[in-house]
């Protein structure tokens, strides 16, 4: 019998398919039932109407058969089947789609279920059985005719088609399997248990059951049970679960469900501290199911974990880690998404472009935010385990973005402040502000008692102004990101604030650094390079000194850039400020008109006494105790 060619992009697909394009060549099982899956579809539905059909919902089903010996995969379906000409024009073009046409007989028939839902355009589906197999045969009846036929193709040379018999309305796709070859072990596809799981991976959902008939052992009977003897039976199993929970709607499912099925499906001890249910009706219709998870996986801060939902089209697996879905600063959530709308695309670089993919993305990302949101006002507790967890993320986000997602989290942030021991939000800062207060005040350090012992921090305390605690080596930058917040900018404690001083005061400061000119420099001269500049301050209170940056580094920026780039070597411009209200400002004064060697001590002391306070270690800690010393003596 002369061989049919197939139709010339058919063969360039084919082409393709023998040569894998997919990854993963086990996901022929999933591409095979789902077509089978369409087909009980239509059937199904015509049986609502046509009672020649003879079978009622619970009778439609997928079955599969293995065939060890002659490394046959059979998967076989009660579904609509096909006619010789189905088969030419189905099996032999991809560019015809059988599914698309019916869709559109159903429109023209009018009387729709709403709840129908056929998926087009699966495209390659059919062919990627040319990825784990030498042979496909496809036996179909079609519903109404009495006739079957057969299609088989033993790849790209073309296929053939013969009459044939089946008792039945439906199809069989047999798939004789390669032979294993160095890299690619197809004898797995005829072992039970990766068929199993195979089908719980990528077909779990499928709404007819998936059966297959499994061998099982039990103990003999009749046997002695002394020798636990064992006898083999066959039973048929259904594989697949049918109904997936984010199909149920919300009020059929139960909180203990979504957790086990999050701890299940995602690998986590703990329940998750939030479950946002999604179900869209619009430009694109999808359902979401996204879990916020108590804990940062152990992996989650390393290049090792990937982000992503997993993507569903109406109950069929496409994608494990959708990455596309969900935007870098919301890498933590978890869940899947399920859209009709989705096409089962061959390739990641397809589904980058996918329109309706963006417009979920977006949404989602809306969703999560506000849930997050409702978290922080209602559940302030939660709110606070998940910011342990996450809110590093959220600073990073801000940052990574050049401030562009700065509006999307700021509502999200948290951090310490001089408040209270718990942290407060932006908005709640800015609700405490004083009158006349115009910028919202930040100090860095390791620990919020550190940076509450600064004497810089001091006099802003006393003005009634609240100061955030920037100990996440982050913070900082997130502020320079931000620039502002409802329109108040951010200022460094270390920043010389007008603000802060009444003309009167600024006029004290700067007749005493005039008065104090040849004492500041002689400071300045004894301690070299290791100052920048050494100044009358006046931000200081009941302290004599303190040590501050000049510029855009600050010490906590200096640490951390050291601790990421070590060989730049980065340093913040060091100022040392005297407080000339002081009473040890006077004795460094005596010291310096009577004793100039004194004058150095002091000068050493104090220095030293600044880096302490900033959090910052002293260059030589013995020659510091030793100078302390000798003062005493
Ligand atoms: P798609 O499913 O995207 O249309 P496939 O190559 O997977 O692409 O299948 C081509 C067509 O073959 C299907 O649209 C359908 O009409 C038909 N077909 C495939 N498998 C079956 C089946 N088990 N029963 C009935 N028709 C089928």
């Amino acid at each position: 019998m002369p061989k049919k060619q197939f139709k010339s992009e058919s063969k360039r697909l084919l082409d393709l398919m023998i040569n894998s394009i997919y990854t993963h060549k086990e996901i022929f099982l999933r591409e095979i039932i789902s077509n089978s899956s369409d087909a009980l579809d239509k059937l199904c539905y015509l049986s609502l109407t046509d009672s020649g059909v003879g079978l009622s919902r619970s009778d439609f089903a997928v079955e599969i058969k293995v065939d060890k010996e002659n490394r046959l995969l059979s998967i076989s379906d009660n579904g609509i089947g096909m006619s010789q000409k189905d088969l030419e024009a189905n099996l032999g073009t991809i560019a015809k789609s059988g599914s698309r046409s019916f869709k559109e007989d159903l429109k023209d028939a009018q009387d729709a279920q709403d709840n129908i839902d056929i998926i087009g355009q699966f495209g390659v589906g059919f062919y990627s059985a040319f990825m784990v197999a030498d042979e496909v045969t496809v036996i179909s009846r079609e519903y109404g005719s009495d006739a079957a036929h057969k299609w088989h193709s033993t790849g790209a040379d073309g296929y053939t088609v013969t009459e044939a018999e089946r008792s039945a309305a439906g199809t069989d796709v047999i798939i004789k399997l390669k032979e294993n070859t160095d890299d690619e072990d197809y004898d797995r596809f005829l072992n039970d248990y990766t068929i199993v799981s195979l089908i719980k991976k990528y077909s779990d959902y499928i709404r007819y059951p998936i059966r297959m008939e499994r061998e099982k052992s039990r103990p003999k009977e009749g046997g002695d049970p002394e020798k636990h003897e064992m006898e083999t039976y066959t039973e048929i199993e259904t594989l697949n679960s049918m109904v997936p929970i984010w199909q149920r709607g919300k009020s059929e499912v139960t909180q203990e469900d979504y957790n086990q099925f999050y701890r299940e499906k995602f690998f986590d001890f703990e329940a998750p501290l939030d479950t946002i249910y999604m179900d869209a009706e619009g430009v694109v219709s999808y359902k979401a199911l996204l879990f916020i998870p108590a804990k940062a996986s152990y992996d989650y801060y390393t290049k090792e974990y990937k982000k992503g939902l997993q993507l569903y089209s109406s109950g069929v697996m496409i994608m494990e880690n959708c990455s596309e879905l969900l935007p870098e600063h919301f890498r933590f959530v978890k869940g899947v998404a399920d859209s009709p709308d989705f096409s089962l695309n061959i390739s990641r670089e397809m589904l980058q472009h996918d329109r309706q993919l963006k417009v979920i993305a977006k949404n989602l990302e809306k969703k999560i935010k506000n849930e997050l949101l409702k978290m922080l006002t209602n559940n302030r507790e939660t709110y606070g385990k998940f910011y342990k967890a996450f809110g590093l993320q959220l600073k990073y986000g801000v940052v990574s973005g050049f401030g562009a997602n700065a509006e999307l989290l700021q509502d999200l942030l948290m951090f310490s402040s001089s408040y209270s021991d718990k942290p407060t939000t932006l908005a709640e800062y800015v609700t405490r502000m004083k009158p006349d207060q115009e910028h919202i005040y930040y100090a860095t350090g390791d620990s919020a008692a550190r940076i509450a012992a600064l004497p810089q921090t001091e006099i802003i305390r006393e003005k009634g102004y609240e100061i955030l605690y920037f100990i996440d080596e982050v913070d900082e930058f997130v502020a320079n990101s931000m620039r502002k917040y409802q329109d108040k900018t951010f200022q460094s404690a270390n920043n010389e604030d007008s603000t802060l001083r009444s003309d009167e005061e600024k006029k004290v400061v700067e007749k005493a650094q005039e008065d104090n000119r040849n004492l500041l420099e002689f400071m300045k001269e004894t301690l070299g390079d290791r100052v920048s500049k050494v100044i009358i301050s006046g931000k200081l209170k009941s302290h004599p000194v303190c040590l501050t940056a000049d510029g855009a580094l600050s010490f906590e920026m200096e640490k951390y850039l050291n601790a990421v780039q070590p060989d730049m070597s980065q340093k913040a411009e060091r100022v040392l400020e005297l407080n000339s209200g002081h009473e040890i400002f006077q004795s460094l004064s005596d010291a310096f008109l009577n004793d100039k060697d004194k004058a150095k001590k002091y000068t050493e002391v104090l220095y030293n006494q600044s880096l302490l306070m900033a959090g910052l270690s002293i260059d030589d800690p013995v020659a510091y105790s030793d100078m302390v010393l000798s003062l005493l003596k």
